[in-house]
């Protein structure tokens, strides 16, 4: 069957993951003499973690108690006794924290400083909402980490007796996690101030893939099942129509009757994918 295949035009790395993989690879190569390591995968994709490996940048799991050489903080960010603990251990920090979540962590501690209690809308173990979190605690104890409703309604008297709650979101949150989050918080807060911080190269991923969503028998969502992003996005168009997940185009073998049955097929990828991956599925296809 003849296909009409389309690929989203915002797939793949966004600028926040794309100046980290630059700038990770420009360190090394202004710095061939010493160590360059990332604190965390600098992006969930495999190949790019073995291709930086190969130009010398080794990823490191934890901080060890000594070190020496250049420690980069990836486009997550982290908190501040992390970045405390690089110092202390010898390393010198380069802090590669993508500028939209270092808004997020500022308008956090905003939020905190000014007496809100504070309401971080995500997914409570991913390193950026750590990471916000960290900001938030320095400057009070009146903050939570909430993907549903359920979970601040077993706080709901602490909420209701704090007058002020302020809201953050992860940067690549879903609005449909946000809504029902804030409805909530409106029945219950004498005051509420919502900064919706999903940043603007997600917000407009998902757009864009939902438009494509709706007029495609299958879309396909390519990147790392680990990525928050990528599975969002993956989360959003099952809702549209039949989508499929996958990492790359070798796992595309596995859904071959559902090619063969669709004859419109739409390809997006998330903020971590790299473009030879998403051409790679193209060809397959
Ligand atoms: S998804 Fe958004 S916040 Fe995250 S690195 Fe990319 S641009 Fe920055």
């Amino acid at each position: 069957m003849p296909k009409d295949i389309k690929l989203a035009k915002n797939a793949g790395f966004c600028y926040g993951v794309k100046r980290a993989v630059e700038t990770a690879k420009k360190l090394k190569a202004e710095n061939p003499d010493r160590n360059v390591f990332v604190l965390g995968e600098l992006i969930h994709n495999t190949q790019v973690i073995r291709e930086l490996e190969a130009l010398g940048i080794k990823t490191l799991t934890d901080i060890p108690e000594k070190g020496e050489g250049i420690c980069v903080i990836r486009s997550h960010g982290e908190s501040p006794e992390v970045i405390e603990k690089i110092k202390q251990a010898g390393f010198e920090p380069v802090d590669l924290t993508c500028p939209d979540v270092k808004k997020v962590q500022q308008k956090a501690v905003e939020l905190a400083k000014e007496g809100y209690y504070v309401v971080i809308v995500g997914k409570s173990e991913h390193p950026e909402v750590i990471g916000i979190r960290a900001n938030a605690a320095l400057y009070t104890d009146k903050v939570v980490v909430a993907s549903s409703v359920d979970k601040l309604k077993n706080l709901e008297h602490d909420l209701k007796s704090h007058k002020k709650i302020g809201v953050v979101v992860q940067t690549t949150q879903r609005i449909t996690t946000l809504t029902p989050i804030v409805e909530y918080l409106t029945s219950i807060a004498k005051e509420l101030h919502v900064e919706n911080t999903i940043c603007a190269s997600t917000s407009k991923r998902q757009a864009e893939a939902k438009e494509l969503a709706q007029n495609s028998d299958l879309m396909i969502v390519v990147g790392s099942k680990k990525s928050a992003n990528t599975t969002h996005l993956a989360e959003i168009l099952k809702g549209i129509t039949t989508t499929i997940h996958i990492e790359n185009d070798e796992e595309l073998k596995n859904y071959d009757d559902l090619v063969q049955k669709s004859k419109k097929i739409s390809i997006t990828a998330g903020a971590s994918t790299p473009q030879e991956v998403i051409e790679k599925v193209i060809k397959s296809l």
